[in-house]
């Protein structure tokens, strides 16, 4: 599906009657640095070329007045009285992003904004991340405020985390705002600085998902990981002061404490620590041009989340293998928190389209299921997007 932000202005000035100004964000995915971010480590992202639009007008009676054409349906409230109280519905992105800027000290007066996407929902690419950046945009520029990257991230990890409820680091709020067409983004999530690399021009960036939702049991098993890493960073750091975070520590800070950490915190925290240095390594490759070792780093990155992490699954761990079988892959893996989701795949151009074909009867014929395969583009963030939009963003008369 196609959104336009032209298509969707003419949405919001039938329905609002008014004209609207228009806001752009994309989505994600995670090429390298799995469950990194909240202990402090590094991870690498970059925006693809899925977009949220958020339309946004003026109102005059102090009401904030979202409608998502993707739900087809429409949510208001008054903005002064909005506390924590979401409804556990779609709303709850857009209006959370409203309370979290309030609580920055933002200025927010009455708007109607319609929102419409092609962001896969659900599907591990942040569409959620990508809703929220773009009601920040929107509402930001209503307000006449501009704020630094870090803190529209965190404006929007505030939403999500406080007001949607969902724990989420700030990679995907950062990386969607604050993309580059052409490059990975290496984020530092201690320092919240980062370095955006290069991406060969003859590789594209494959996303096959295993349409394996996150399994119950499994589930639980993703706030037991949360519980070993935990336990595992708090024997390290009584036993070595030098570390703060699992970041700081070494294979061998680790080796010195294992006897006093339970198997399984152990595997997750070797995990974390050689993710980061994977990370390392993968910036070195990705300044070398260096394509193969790339891919080489991500495969190893994958068997780490799988044997160490313990957070594939059979499904996802197939998709791997069938995609590394196929000439012109240089590298796959499980992206995202686990349990299920989606692989991402770093393939040669001119075999984009063999391997999409191959990966799919590869998987049909071993497992029965469909994958969605998604050929991505590394894209603008939404500030880069408002920067190419030029200074005011792109506007349409009311029934034009
Ligand atoms: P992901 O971020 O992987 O897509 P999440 O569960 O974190 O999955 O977020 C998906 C939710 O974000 C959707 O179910 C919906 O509530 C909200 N959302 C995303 N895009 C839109 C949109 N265009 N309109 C309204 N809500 C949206
Ligand atoms: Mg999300």
């Amino acid at each position: 599906m196609t959104v336009d932000a032209a298509r969707a202005l003419q949405v919001h000035s039938e329905r609002f009657g008014a004209e609207g100004k228009s806001f752009r964000a994309p989505a994600r995915v995670n090429l390298i640095g799995e469950h990194t971010d909240y202990t402090g480590g590094l991870v690498m992202p970059m925006a693809i070329d899925f977009q949220t639009i958020a339309v946004v007008s003026p109102r005059q009676d102090g009401r904030a007045v979202f409608y998502s054409e993707n739900f087809g349906d429409e949510f208001s409230f008054e903005i002064a009285t909005l506390g924590l109280d979401g409804r556990g519905e779609w709303s709850d992105y857009p209006a959370g992003v409203v309370w979290a800027l309030r609580q920055e000290g933002v200025p927010v007066s009455g708007f109607n904004m319609t929102l419409w996407g092609n962001v896969p929902l659900g599907a591990g690419l942040s569409s959620s991340a990508s809703v929220e950046v773009a009601t920040a945009m929107a509402l930001l520029d209503a307000a006449g405020v501009e704020l630094p990257i870090e803190r529209l991230a965190n404006v929007c990890r505030r939403a999500e985390n406080e007001f949607v409820g969902a724990k989420t680091g700030i990679m995907d709020q950062f990386v969607v705002a604050g993309a580059v067409a052409h490059r990975a983004m290496l984020l530092d999530c201690r320092a919240m600085t980062f370095e955006l690399l290069p991406l060969p021009e003859d590789v594209r960036v494959v996303i096959c998902n295993s349409m394996v939702k996150h399994r119950l049991a499994d589930v639980a098993g993703y706030g037991d990981r949360r519980g070993e890493v935990e336990a595992g960073q708090a024997v390290v750091r009584a036993e070595r002061p030098a570390v703060e975070l699992l970041r700081d520590a070494t294979l061998d800070d680790l080796a010195a404490c294992a006897d006093r950490m339970s198997v399984e915190s152990l595997k997750r925290c070797r995990h974390i620590v050689t993710e980061n240095t994977r990370v390392l390594e993968s910036r070195e490759a990705l300044l070398a041009g260096d394509v193969e070792t790339f891919g080489g780093i991500m495969y190893a990155a994958h068997v780490s989340m799988r044997d160490d992490f313990a957070a594939s699954c059979e499904e996802v761990d197939e998709l791997v293998e069938i995609a590394l079988q196929q000439d012109g892959c240089y590298g796959a893996r499980i992206t995202g928190g686990g349990f299920g989701g989606c692989t991402v795949n770093l393939v040669k151009v001119a075999e984009t389209e063999v391997f999409v074909a191959a990966v799919k009867a590869g998987y049909k014929a071993s497992l029965g299921i469909d994958a969605e395969c998604f050929v991505c583009e590394p894209s603008d963030g939404a500030l880069a997007l408002l920067r190419a939009a030029g200074s005011s963003a792109t506007t349409l008369q009311a029934g034009a």
